[in-house]
């Protein structure tokens, strides 16, 4: 059975949004799109690409054949990328998404992470696990309902089962990239490993929740792994993960 998600004024809010014409939870217009997207087309359109040139392996923007953010990463994590950048704009977005009880905003996400699957091998989604603590508060995951989300527009299928969140992790708040691999690590456990998947999460800061994901799924059998997110930090990377943990908190946090 379904579970509710979010208590009484999440329900309120939710039924408040069936009487009433829709109007964006970002900048209040009127929404006249024919399925309620949550978010409008004005603000989706202010959001704004990763920019080319980007690592072919991890998709972090810069020229260069070399690349620091990858260089130590698990060898057969073959390839991440990210829709659109960190900014204020998608920040707000994201707030909405994991700290307002609106998992539907998914829909809005998918759709501008949805091109990037084109490129990866027809491998099923599994969303990166948050931890039952987690889960319990929210009432969602957020990765799950954006994997979800994808499933439904690709068609590929999606994978919940195989990968556990441990234990919750303390904040990253203040930690740089190396403080943040220590943090998360043994944070994820994993089981029968489909040999190839695509994760799938809604923010990339540093890529220590997805390496970590990743080494538990290679024990559990995965060969190759790709992940997308719907945004991505900007370097540098603490300072832009600072600004999202203001009000609420980071990816990696949960
Ligand atoms: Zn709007
Ligand atoms: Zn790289």
């Amino acid at each position: 059975m379904r579970r509710w998600r979010g208590g009484w004024p999440d329900r309120m809010r939710r039924m408040e949004r069936w009487l009433l014409p829709a109007s964006c939870l970002h900048c209040h217009r009127p929404i006249h799109e024919p399925f309620d997207p949550l978010i409008c087309g004005l603000c989706r359109s202010r959001w704004h690409p990763v920019p080319q040139p980007q690592c072919q392996r991890c998709g972090s923007p810069g020229p260069g054949p070399t690349c620091a953010i990858c260089t130590d990463w698990p060898a057969d994590l073959a390839s991440v990328q990210s829709a659109v950048l960190l900014d204020a704009a998608t920040r707000a977005i994201i707030h909405h998404f994991k700290y307002g009880g609106w998992p539907r905003v998914a829909t809005a996400l998918s759709g501008a992470v949805i091109p990037l699957l084109a490129r990866l091998p027809p491998a099923p989604l599994m969303p990166i696990a948050i931890s039952p603590n987690r889960l319990r508060q929210r009432g969602y995951n957020q990765a799950a309902e954006l994997a979800a989300a994808l499933a439904a527009r690709s068609g590929r299928r999606l994978h919940r089962s195989c990968l556990r969140r441990r234990h919750q992790s303390a904040s990253q708040t203040a930690l740089g990239a190396a403080e943040r691999r220590a943090n998360l690590r043994d944070a994820f456990a994993a089981n029968d490993a489909p040999p190839t998947l695509v994760l799938v999460d809604d923010v990339f800061t540093t890529g220590a929740t997805l390496t970590s994901a990743a080494r538990a799924l290679f024990d559990a059998g995965a060969v190759e792994i790709h992940a997308v997110t719907f945004a991505r930090a900007e370097p540098p990377l603490a300072a832009s993960a600072r600004l999202l943990t203001t009000d609420c908190s980071t990816s990696e946090r949960d």
